[in-house]
């Protein structure tokens, strides 16, 4: 079963929002089997709508439309629709009762535009937005089964979960199976060296997908006993540099191995200033293993509240492994944690020397048993070296816990 995905609005082309709705539907497609073929991003402008709509059709099985379902002036999907469909508009007297009853609760009269939100095509069907007023529209054309949902990703995502996937998946044969496997602390054309041997002539194809902080390996085949085989050879071979499956991120990886085996983490963070613990904090349940960070940016903090040593700073300088070191154990001992971990680095532009460059980062761990720091450079502007930094002191928590360093 193909697809194709269309995203509407002036604002994607014009460069002010990324289209993460199409890069989302096209994950969770995928997953469910279904190959995106073709992706189109159109202005609001009807004619460009109905003109992606009838590609669209002609190409795929199915087809996800985004954006311009709103009630103002510049929103004009559902014409588009109407004229590529055919139908016509009528008011759903029901609904309008609904939605003004909606506004009446929050205390505010229905602004006189929402009213064409009651309006809907009289073939195909609703798709209920149980976040919004924008209500989805779908129908079926030669065919093809067409799909028009809002722009506002949250709408998007919660109609998509509740509505249209859970119904493609059982119109999908499912003939593809796709295993999704991420790794990190590895540059692609090494993960490729590591991986050569066993794609070549493999039946299943391996793609890699390289983000700033690791690379996923897309593996999928209509064989699914192939995809396994194959998984079980990219662990074999790479397994150390693999997190996670799926689209599980990092911190919920290290999330579920802290909690598998009771263990808790504080921080102490300089150049990320507390990047880590939001990270780490995003993950729901975190307070069963994340006790606390302390940015302790200037000197003065990282003595006053991590303990570092005044001689430490002064002899080695603030961004060194010996002050990581103190950082790592001033944040377990003063959080009574079982592991401590510490970044410090020069993030840029400015303050880069000919030993320690812009990018040189130093990280601590201590988990009482084998303490151990460690220095890396990062070649990125100041944001990149704080996202990558985060992601390396994440990662050696895994490593270490999993035994591996
Ligand atoms: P609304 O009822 O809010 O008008 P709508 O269906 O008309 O919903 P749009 O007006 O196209 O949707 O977009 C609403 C919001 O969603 C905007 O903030 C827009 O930037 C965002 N958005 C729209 N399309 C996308 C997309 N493809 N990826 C990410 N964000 C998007
Ligand atoms: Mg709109």
């Amino acid at each position: 079963m193909n697809s194709a995905i269309v995203t509407i609005g002036d604002e994607l082309l014009g460069g002010y929002t990324i289209d993460s709705n199409a890069t989302w539907i096209g994950r969770k497609l995928i997953d469910i089997g279904v190959r995106t073929i073709w992706k189109s991003t159109v202005p609001d402008q009807k004619n460009e709508i109905v003109n992606a709509l009838s590609i669209a059709t002609e190409k795929a099985d199915v087809v996800i439309c985004t954006g311009g379902l709103g009630p103002t002036r510049d929103d004009v999907t559902r014409d588009a629709y109407c004229e590529f469909t055919g139908a016509e508009l009528e008011m759903d007297e029901q609904y309008l009762k609904e939605l003004s009853a909606r506004f009446e609760r929050r205390g505010v009269d229905m602004p006189e535009s929402n009213q064409s939100q009651g309006l809907v095509p009289d073939m195909g069907s609703v798709i209920p937005n149980p976040k919004g007023s924008a209500r989805g529209l779908s129908c079926s054309i030669d065919g093809t089964w067409i799909c028009i949902l809002p722009g506002v990703p949250a709408e998007m995502k919660v109609m998509m979960e509740e509505s249209i996937l859970p119904e493609l998946g059982q119109m999908s044969t499912n003939d593809l199976f796709v295993t999704n496997i991420r790794t990190t602390g590895v540059m692609e054309s090494k993960l490729h060296d590591i991986l050569n041997s066993v794609m070549v002539g493999s039946p299943v194809s391996i793609s890699f997908l390289p983000g700033f902080s690791g690379v996923d390996l897309r593996l999928t085949s209509e064989d699914k006993t192939l995809v396994k085989e194959l998984s079980r050879q990219v662990y074999d071979l790479a397994g150390k540099y693999i997190y996670a499956e799926d689209w599980k991120t990092l911190e919920e990886s290290v999330g579920d191995c802290l909690r598998e085996k009771s263990l808790t983490i504080a921080l102490a963070e300089s150049c990320t200033g507390g990047l880590l613990g939001d990270r780490m904090t995003n993950i729901p349940g975190s307070s069963d293993y994340f006790l606390g960070s302390v940015v302790c940016y200037s000197n003065e903090a990282k003595m006053n509240l991590m303990g570092v040593r005044k001689e430490t700073l002064e002899s080695f300088g603030s961004v060194s492994e010996e002050v990581a070191a103190e950082m790592a154990a001033g944040a377990r001992e003063k959080f009574n944690a079982d592991i401590g971990v510490s970044i410090t680095g020069v993030a840029g532009p400015n303050g880069g020397t000919k030993e320690k460059p812009v990018g040189y980062t130093c990280f601590g761990l201590d988990d009482g048993i084998k303490p151990f720091s460690r220095s890396v450079t990062f070649y990125r502007d100041r944001r990149f070296n704080k996202e990558l930094s985060a992601q390396t002191a994440l990662n050696s928590v895994r490593l270490r816990i999993a035994g591996q360093i």
